[in-house]
């Protein structure tokens, strides 16, 4: 298990030249994409890599040229890759309509970047309507006539289903993976277990599922050895006390560090509502319910793939009631017995910035202690949030 993690760990250290690295080994054909809402099924089923851009940290110097300062890291990272080439091993990318910062991202790239295709996935923002699943339906029908023109082969639906299966399995061992350490947070360090979330986003799906049952079945191994004998040192923080379970909860979290400074100040992440988290793989139990049940599959499988995105957690970009976020945070706290909820907030990320004060007031009406972090490049100084962790777990 160990070796499995180490190796996700430097697929997220460096993605693009894995991606590279793919394309020339294998010939195929890599598709970049920004977003959990991008439909990876579809990609998958034409035969291609759906490779997920996170925006590279460092420095951007081409961006300053096309976009604000006020514009969040991510999207200025992923131009950077565009306009300095490094996507270039890319056949092309797909652009949701999510979050304004994305839709001017998919123009900027469509003006400025030359290689590869380009395509937009025009979603609905409401996805809890009739309408919105008809329309849901055309949109993925279209994207579905449009990837296979730009990648020159048609899609048909037993690749389809199979590409389903594949990704089906991988976010039921993502599950797994979570539930265990929910259960017990000390079987794996934080910070390994982004670097696992993300390496799936990155690596060959398959790939991805093999490490994923290595990982499931380290953990399954590592829990039955501390029920018969706890290792010492593992099952609590320094200091001898219980970890204070926590839920992060915000957009994509690109600090590599961030689980480990929690879990140093005494606290450990059991759950998330976070893009680089939950929010790729988890929907409620409805949606598992219409995707599994009996004759699911057998049917349009674009209407399986609609029914996983049209009820999975929503994040801010998109619409599922006024309260439905805050019901899922709260919902998740109480199954997770957490004790707090930390906020790592992206600079210049309009959608959870908007969304903070609601979730916030539905937090404080439950006197549910919160802390809100600002995490942006440059990254703030370890000692810095190391500080501000502390206070707030003392506090808990
Ligand atoms: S917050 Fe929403 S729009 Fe932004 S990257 Fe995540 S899923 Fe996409
Ligand atoms: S959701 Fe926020 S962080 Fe993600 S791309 Fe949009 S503005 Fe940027």
């Amino acid at each position: 298990m160990d070796e499995a993690i180490r190796y996700m760990r430097g697929i997220t250290e460096a993605p693009l030249p894995y991606g590279r690295r793919l394309q020339e080994e294998t010939g195929g054909k890599v598709v970049g994409y920004v977003c959990s809402y991008v439909p990876e099924e579809i990609i998958v089923a034409a035969g291609a890599h759906p490779l997920r851009l996170f925006g590279p940290t460092g420095s951007w110097e081409r961006v300053d040229a096309h976009l604000q300062s006020y514009c969040c890291s991510v999207v200025r990272g992923v131009l950077d890759t565009g306009l300095k080439g490094e996507g270039d091993f890319l056949a092309g990318m797909v652009f949701p309509h999510t979050c304004d910062s994305i839709q001017r991202l998919s123009d900027l790239w469509r003006m400025n970047v030359a290689h590869g295709f380009h395509l937009d996935l025009v979603l609905p923002v409401k996805l809890h309507t009739a309408s919105a699943r008809e329309y849901y339906l055309d949109v993925l029908r279209r994207f579905r006539s449009e990837l296979g023109e730009r990648l020159g082969v048609a899609i048909g639906d037993d690749a389809l289903r199979e590409a389903h299966e594949t990704l089906r399995g991988i976010r039921r061992l993502l599950g797994e993976i979570y539930e265990l350490r929910s259960h017990a947070p000390a079987l794996l360090p934080g910070d390994d277990l982004l670097s696992v979330v993300k390496a799936v986003m990155i690596l060959d799906r398959r790939e991805a599922g093999e490490l994923l049952r290595r990982v499931v079945n380290g953990l399954k191994g590592q829990r039955a050895a501390a029920e018969e004998a706890p290792p010492p040192g593992r099952s609590s923080p320094p200091g001898g006390r219980e970890a204070k379970r926590l839920i992060l909860a915000g957009g994509l979290c690109n600090h590599p560090r961030l689980h480990g400074l929690i879990e140093a100040a005494g606290g450990a992440v059991v759950w998330d509502d976070m893009c680089s988290g939950t929010r790729y793989f988890h929907a409620p139990d409805a949606a598992t319910a219409e995707d599994d049940s009996p004759g699911a599959g057998k049917g349009d499988p674009l209407a399986a793939i609609a029914a996983r995105y049209l009820n999975r957690d929503v994040c801010p970009a998109k619409h599922r009631g006024l309260t439905n976020r805050a019901e899922a945070l709260l919902s998740q706290i109480r199954e997770r017995r957490a004790r707090g909820v930390i906020f790592p907030h992206l600079k210049f990320c309009d959608p959870h910035a908007f969304d903070y004060p609601y979730l916030k007031n539905a937090l404080e009406r439950e006197n549910i202690p919160h802390l809100l972090l600002e995490i942006d490049e440059p990254q703030p100084a370890e000692g810095q949030i190391g500080a501000r962790l502390e206070a707030f777990l003392e506090m808990l």
